[in-house]
């Protein structure tokens, strides 16, 4: 196993966990050994992941800020990512909106598979819809507020305050470009060696990832729902699938666009990236392993990657954007609604904004889903509809999720010139 890359090391990983799965779904007990013996691997190693994120961000945006010497350069970087990752969310949503209106997957499903699905899948869309009236609930400036942590400690304990933390690394930052480099030199070198040994760990976590992976997909397998509804859901599913290739392509075209490169480097370059994100459903647990591909086989430079990319894990997601549009509409057709011009640009609105608010982690884009359908005037009870087939297509978009993060940091990368050839 030595010799091979680690991308085919994962997928190897990934197709002996499906397949250990099967073979053991086929025999008496064999899920129970799976969840009580296999998936406990996978959560240690999603967890390590996990464990590694705050610090990482800590340590490599302070380093990053600080190596940058001056203000002008930071509000440059961050005016253009905020810009194209603007930019490629509405794309991403638009795209999925044209397919879902054009393929219409929602008018396929018989009013008896509809209630079926509704009925199965009740208690599951209920929860999602309280945790997202928690979050209706605030006022509209909510978001904002959130960015701004009282108590950087309290901030660090959860990972979901990826955003508090971002914050507080650039504001740290900050303060250190404008004292006068002798002043911030120590802490300066103190982050820097900080850095590398969280890079160090991440390393060392990755040993792990082809017996993580194979872990996390033998549970997967063992506990999928039933293969009938799947079917019923197959147009959707097909739908959304087109959608996260759209943008897979627009991403293969911006790179060969702006940055010259072939895309297919690209796309070797971030297939261990890939692979993870598509066996944790998380675009904050695979944050290491994208910032390690984008630098060392991409070229970024640590500058930007560190800047970019924790900022694009948090919210940017054009998978997750697709989804939100497709997802919506599917919906509103599965009951018979027609959606009018105004409550489809109504979508685009809301479901950009939600993606944005998207959390990292697996499911997430379900919660937020919710609060598209409330605003576009869909049954939230259609929930339930996608659910049997939501964690699949979940590790599907977060796939795009971090393809489109490592997509962007290339271009900004290379718009100031810090791209190596
Ligand atoms: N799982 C996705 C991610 O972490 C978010 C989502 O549920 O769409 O990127």
């Amino acid at each position: 196993m030595k010799k091979l890359a680690l991308h085919l090391k994962i997928l190897i990983g990934m197709l002996f966990g499906v397949l250990f799965g099967l073979a053991l779904s086929f025999i008496n007990g064999g899920g129970d050994f799976i969840s009580d013996y296999i998936k406990p691997f996978g959560t240690i190693f999603i967890n390590l992941l996990k464990l590694i994120a705050i610090p990482l961000i800590l340590a490599s945006l302070i380093k990053g800020v600080s190596d940058l010497k001056d203000i002008a350069k930071l509000s440059q970087m961050g005016g253009r990512t905020i810009l194209i990752y603007v930019s490629t969310t509405l794309t991403a949503v638009m795209i999925g909106l044209i397919l879902v209106n054009s393929i219409q997957p929602g008018k396929s499903i018989s009013v008896e598979t509809r209630e079926e699905l509704v009925e199965a899948y009740a208690t599951d869309a209920d929860q999602k819809r309280e945790a997202a009236a928690k979050q209706q609930e605030a006022g509209p400036l909510k978001a904002l507020v959130d960015i701004v942590p009282s108590n950087i400690f309290a901030a660090a304990s959860n990972n979901r305050n990826m955003l508090q933390i971002i914050f507080f690394a650039l504001f740290f930052g900050i303060g250190m470009i404008l004292l006068p480099e002798e002043t911030g030199k120590p802490v300066k070198a103190f982050f820097d060696s900080f850095n590398a040994i969280i890079l160090k760990l991440i390393d060392l976590i990755m040993l792990a990832a082809p017996y993580g992976v194979f872990a996390l997909l033998a549970a997967l397998v063992v506990e999928a729902p039933s293969l009938e509804l799947f079917q019923a859901l197959a147009l959707y599913a097909i739908t959304l699938l087109l959608g996260l290739a759209a943008m897979i392509m627009v991403y293969a075209l911006l790179v060969k666009i702006f940055t010259k490169r072939n895309p297919s480097s690209f796309f070797k370059g971030i297939a261990p990236a890939q692979l993870l994100a598509f066996s944790t459903s998380s675009s904050a647990a695979t944050l290491p392993v994208t910032m390690e591909c984008v630098e060392e086989n991409l070229g970024v430079d640590k500058e930007v990657s560190s800047f970019v990319l924790p900022i694009g894990a948090t919210i940017n997601m054009d998978g997750t954007s697709v989804y939100q549009g497709v997802a919506a509409v599917f919906i509103a057709q599965a009951f018979g609604l027609d959606l009018s011009l105004s409550a489809q640009l109504g979508i685009i609105f809301t479901a950009t904004l939600a993606s944005i608010g998207t959390a990292a982690v697996p499911s997430a884009g379900i919660v937020m889903l919710v609060i598209v359908l409330a605003q576009a005037g869909i049954p939230e009870a259609g929930l339930a509809l996608i659910f049997a087939i939501d964690r699949p297509l979940d590790m599907c978009r977060t796939v795009v999720n971090v393809t489109g993060d490592a997509a962007v940091s290339m271009m900004v990368g290379k718009s100031i010139g810090k791209l190596k050839d």
